[in-house]
């Protein structure tokens, strides 16, 4: 082998994944993949040191500063971790740190490893002055405003210290999965996995766009604790909870390596049950005064290291691929998989995103391929196994024509779309999305019974649902369907007559508009006829309304088959008027927290929950240091003395009546 060669090979791919993954946040290849790049790269070096060389990517803390932001230096090197993939590894790490300081039992504390982004708060006199990125540790990108929009960081910290602290800022998996979900149906490039949607928010120019990613943080480590007369990181770490620090409850403290392993074990079987993606878990040394006697290489310190899990790949075939075509008329190339169970779950389809995907892949139908659940979500096919080939696979050829309507489609890279308005596949998705949990919610009218209805013309449109009363003979003929259940479906249409104007916006399905900001718009505009009189600058106005939301919905209005459809549910009687709270946005009570607690005298606690809500406040059911407002009545029990504990404004019945009439 020419290990010249293959250095520098490595070191160049390398160089090209840390900059798709730190800068472009999206990655080629998985991690598991990259780590064992990077072992194989760290191991010919150290078997050659005469090629060593200070600009590899094995000595360089992974990633970039964008020309865009402010920069910030560090006070002090923001640096990577050395891994450890297996028992073996760990052992390794505690025999030396043991060598070093001459201990036969070393105490360390285990945490999670979150799969975010580092970031730095800079506090001064217990203010929060700014937050930066890792970058290359040296160097880290102002992020401030967007990290304020987090808001679980404190602002203020009940002492009047100055620090550095470390953490790391995530996209809980729920938020993941609905941002997906929403730029799905906007037609926009999927996040892989939750960590490059973290990374893709936080290093937005817009901190508009980061408000509305519903990230979090976990705050990790105390630069320089010592300053502080604190001496172990434990002790760190509990000081920063007590700060008002979000630290992650999981965290341990073990008595030598034998303890963290079994810990390991324990976390790894069920890190998929976290709310958040965990990549590894980080082992420390606890006692802080430690660490410089046992320093730091260029890239990492050595009193820490992270095991990083074992990938959960599997193989299996792709046996075909084939298309569906979304409410926007986006066509998705998907596989079809031998059935096999990857992280806990039987897996026989996966998207394929579009036609570049496949071809970047090199897959062939026929492939053996690896899978894996992206995020532990989503099944991903990664990669073809090419020695496995018989010749008999075939290559993928992408449609020209909608597999439904069969009308040519257009391209706008990286995707295809059927631009037929009367395409079958638009009406059929268009129709489940408006009978949906979060738009009309009609039970009975799920996915497979509008196909099933679809497919034998008796639903063409959304309109037509509600003339399926009319069709009760013919509903009859299907198989499985009963007096009973026509009945069902019948009277939950008829219900859905009643709905609220923002589920009736959120159903009719119109480009770019969530089931958030369907809430917004009808809360603002309250009867269908005014939302679609507005004009684009009207729109505009709103809080999270931009331009492209704004033309979408004046064109949806100026659509006349949209015109017609809106004519028809009115003469079917559907309501087009909001029946929420009005929310008033200038009262005393708008943006605050509230909690209610006790018995009331002349209201229920729901009652004031509805009346509050509608004066624009939040009602919480616990307390905690964001909460603004305490409402207690009688018997109120802990909830109240947390409240006095935390030095929160408490009102009683007739106070906050008072405040509510003044609103
Ligand atoms: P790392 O992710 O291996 O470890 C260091 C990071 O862990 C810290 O910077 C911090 O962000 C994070 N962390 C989470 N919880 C922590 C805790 N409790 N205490 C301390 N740190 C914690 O190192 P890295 O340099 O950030 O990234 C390198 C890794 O990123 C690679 O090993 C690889 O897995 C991945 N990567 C992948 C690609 C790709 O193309 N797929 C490219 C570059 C890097």
């Amino acid at each position: 082998m020419d290990y010249k060669a293959r250095i520098l090979y490595l070191r160049k791919v390398l160089d090209q994944y840390n900059y798709e993954y730190y800068v472009l946040n999206s990655s080629s290849i998985s991690d598991a993949e990259y780590d064992s790049l990077m072992q194989e790269l760290i191991a010919l070096e150290k078997d050659h040191p005469e090629l060593f060389d200070k600009t590899s990517p094995s000595q360089r803390v992974g990633g970039f500063v964008a020309s865009e932001f402010n920069k910030i230096t560090h006070q002090s090197m923001m640096l990577s971790l050395a891994n450890a993939f297996n028992n073996d590894d760990l052992r390794d790490f505690d025999r030396r740190v043991r060598s070093v300081i001459k201990k036969d039992v070393i105490d360390y504390v285990v945490e999670l490893k979150i799969d975010g982004l580092a970031i730095s708060l800079q506090y001064e006199d217990g203010t929060l002055s700014y937050a930066a990125t890792r970058g290359d540790g040296e160097i880290g990108e102002d992020v401030t405003s967007n990290i304020i929009t987090i808001k679980s960081i404190p602002l203020n910290l009940k002492e009047n210290v100055s620090f550095e602290v470390r953490g790391e800022v995530f996209m809980p998996k729920k938020s993941w999965e609905e941002l997906n979900a929403l730029r799905e149906e906007t037609g926009e490039a999927l996040f892989a996995n939750p960590r490059n949607a973290a990374a893709g928010s936080i290093r937005q120019l817009d901190s508009k766009i980061a408000a509305n990613r519903k990230l979090d943080a976990f705050w990790y480590f105390l630069v320089d604790p010592l300053a502080l007369n604190i001496k172990t990181h434990f002790a760190a770490l509990n000081y920063l909870r007590y700060l008002g620090f979000k630290v992650n409850n999981r965290i341990k403290l073990c008595k030598g390596m034998e303890e963290v392993i079994t810990y390991i074990e324990l976390i790894s079987e069920k890190r998929h049950d976290f709310p958040y993606e965990i990549d590894g878990i980080v082992i420390k040394v606890n006692d802080v005064t430690t660490y410089n006697e046992l320093g730091y290489t260029a890239k990492t310190p050595r009193w820490a290291t992270a095991y990083k899990f074992p990938p959960e790949e599997v193989e299996t075939v792709l046996e075909d691929i084939f298309f569906t075509v979304g409410r926007t008329g986006k066509i998705t190339p998907n596989a079809k998989l031998t059935p096999v169970f990857v992280a806990g779950s039987k897996i026989q389809n996966a998207t394929l995103h579009n036609a570049a995907f496949i071809i970047d892949r090199n897959l062939k139908i026929g492939d053996h391929v690896f899978i894996r659940k992206a995020g532990d979500i989503i099944p991903e096919v990664l990669r073809p196994v090419p020695e496995k080939r018989k010749g008999t696979e075939k290559d993928f050829v992408m449609i020209d024509n909608c597999p439904v309507c069969l009308e040519p489609l257009t391209f706008k890279d990286p995707l295809h779309f059927c631009l037929n308005a009367n395409c079958p596949a638009r009406y059929e998705e268009g129709l489940i999305h408006f009978a949906s949990r979060g738009a009309m919610d009609i039970e009975g009218l799920g996915e497979r019974i509008v196909e099933i209805l679809f497919s034998q013309n008796l639903i063409k449109n959304i309109a037509d649902i509600y003339t399926l009363h009319i069709k009760r003979d013919e509903l009859m003929q299907i198989e499985g369907f009963g007096e009973k259940s026509i009945d069902n479906l019948l009277n939950a249409i008829e219900k859905s007559k009643e709905k609220s104007l923002e589920k009736l916006i959120f159903g009719l399905g119109i480009k770019e508009l969530g089931a958030k900001t369907s809430k917004i718009l009808a809360e603002k505009f309250l009867t269908l006829d005014a939302l679609s009189n507005a004009t684009e600058e009207e729109l505009l106005t709103i809080r999270d309304i931009g331009p492209v939301a704004a033309s979408s919905i004046v064109s949806f209005f100026a659509n006349e088959q949209n015109v017609a459809l809106i004519e028809k549910l009115k003469a079917f009687g559907l309501n087009t008027e909001y029946l929420g709270p009005v929310v008033k946005d200038d009262t005393y009570f708008f943006g605050k927290t509230v909690v209610i607690t006790g018995k009331f005298e002349k209201y229920t606690r729901e009652e004031l929950t509805a009346l509050l809500e509608s004066l624009g406040a939040k009602v919480s059911g616990s307390v905690s240091r964001k909460t603004s407002l305490v409402v207690a009545g009688e018997d109120a029990g802990s909830k109240l003395i947390k409240a006095q504990e935390f030095n929160i404004a408490i009102l009683n019945e007739e106070q906050l009546l008072k405040l509510i009439n003044e609103a």
